[in-house]
């Protein structure tokens, strides 16, 4: 079979398409003949690398993916050869009091398929039973693919971590981004409103199609001036930050007695100075976030596959194409997810 692997980190040029065997299930797991799969920016760190982190090289790549059941192994074999399936990207030992509990991602053993163990990126996958989640009947596979990191992500940001109530102002960074294009529609789902900041004029036209009531060009405007004018008197409730550095220190200064300000990532930068009066004096809630348990992972699926939350697909690339299906995440013109074809037979 064809696999996308990474040997040594570096750019583009380590991405390599391999063939491999066909891999065997063990017992609770289940073989996924793959349809698509979509890239993350953790693709990007696995593939670059992350000083001091070891990523358990060589890899398969890939976290987000569909497909159908092929094989499944001992105890794993309740769904039927052929059945339609997403995955859900993050596993965990399903016995500690964090499973217990339905905080996988507390887990000690958490792990995320294509960082810790082998991905999707390929025509065939191993993945652990209680990981699949069947895929109605006319919902197409490529879309089934393009949700569960992203989707769960902002889900437990706003809906675990920040408690997110009606009415609420919610300020969601970096619009085009995979965590944010989810945020905007899980925060109107949730009957809160939003405001959304990018750095083009089309992505702020896209988000306020996703529902956001207000946008901000960070690269024209000063944002933190438009958010004080949106938000009024009040402050924000909640802002959803992955930019890190940039946005975070002048974040905290918006949010409003009781505000949450909710992160999962720093990509331009993670260390910074942040300032904790407004911290204390305003009952403000820091919160970390990384990706969410089994059962967020199923709500925010059944949403999705109710039409109730869309995945929005930015490109498509044949799976010879990974290297620039790279390139186009890396880009800053990426609104969605990047796609990877790997099986389009499979319907
Ligand atoms: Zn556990």
């Amino acid at each position: 079979m064809r696999a996308v692997r990474v040997h040594e980190h570096g750019d583009f040029d380590v991405l390599r398409l391999e063939e491999l065997p066909v891999p065997e299930p063990g017992p609770g797991e289940v073989r996924i003949r793959v349809a698509w799969a979509a890239l993350n920016h953790l693709d990007t760190w696995v593939r670059r690398g992350v000083p001091g982190h070891r990523f358990p090289l060589p890899i398969t790549l890939g976290c987000d993916f569909s497909g159908i059941v092929d094989a499944a192994g001992p105890g794993a074999d309740d769904l039927s050869v052929g059945t339609r399936v997403a995955v859900a990207p993050g596993h965990a030992c399903g016995n500690c009091p964090a499973c217990a509990s339905g905080r996988h991602n507390l887990c000690r053993r958490f792990g995320i398929y294509g960082e810790t163990c082998d991905g999707g990126d390929a025509d065939f996958a191993i993945v652990r039973r209680e990981n699949l989640l069947p895929v109605p009947d006319g919902f197409p596979l490529d879309l089934a693919a393009a949700f569960p990191l992203t989707f769960l992500t902002a889900w437990h940001m706003l809906v675990g971590r920040c408690a997110l109530r009606p009415g609420e102002k919610v300020l969601v960074h970096a619009a085009g981004s995979g965590v944010s294009v989810a945020a905007i529609q899980i925060a109107r789902l949730w009957g809160a409103r939003v405001m959304a900041t990018a750095g083009n004029p089309e992505k702020l036209e896209r988000a306020r199609r996703l529902g956001a009531e207000r946008t901000a060009d960070y690269r024209r405007e000063d944002w933190t001036e438009a958010a004080r004018d949106w938000a009024g008197r009040g402050g924000l409730d909640v802002i959803v930050d992955h930019v890190g550095a940039d946005t975070l220190p002048r974040g905290i200064w918006l949010l409003g007695r009781g505000g949450r300000l909710v992160t999962c990532g720093v990509t331009s930068g993670a260390e910074m100075k942040l300032n904790f009066a407004p911290i204390f004096f305003k009952s403000l809630s820091v919160l970390g976030s990384t990706m969410g348990g089994l059962g967020d992972q199923r709500e925010v699926a059944e949403h999705v596959f109710a039409g109730r939350l869309e995945p929005i697909v930015d490109s498509r690339f044949p799976l010879e194409g990974v290297a620039d299906a790279h390139r186009r995440v890396a880009s800053r013109e990426v609104f969605g997810k990047v796609l990877l074809e790997v099986d389009p037979t499979l319907v």
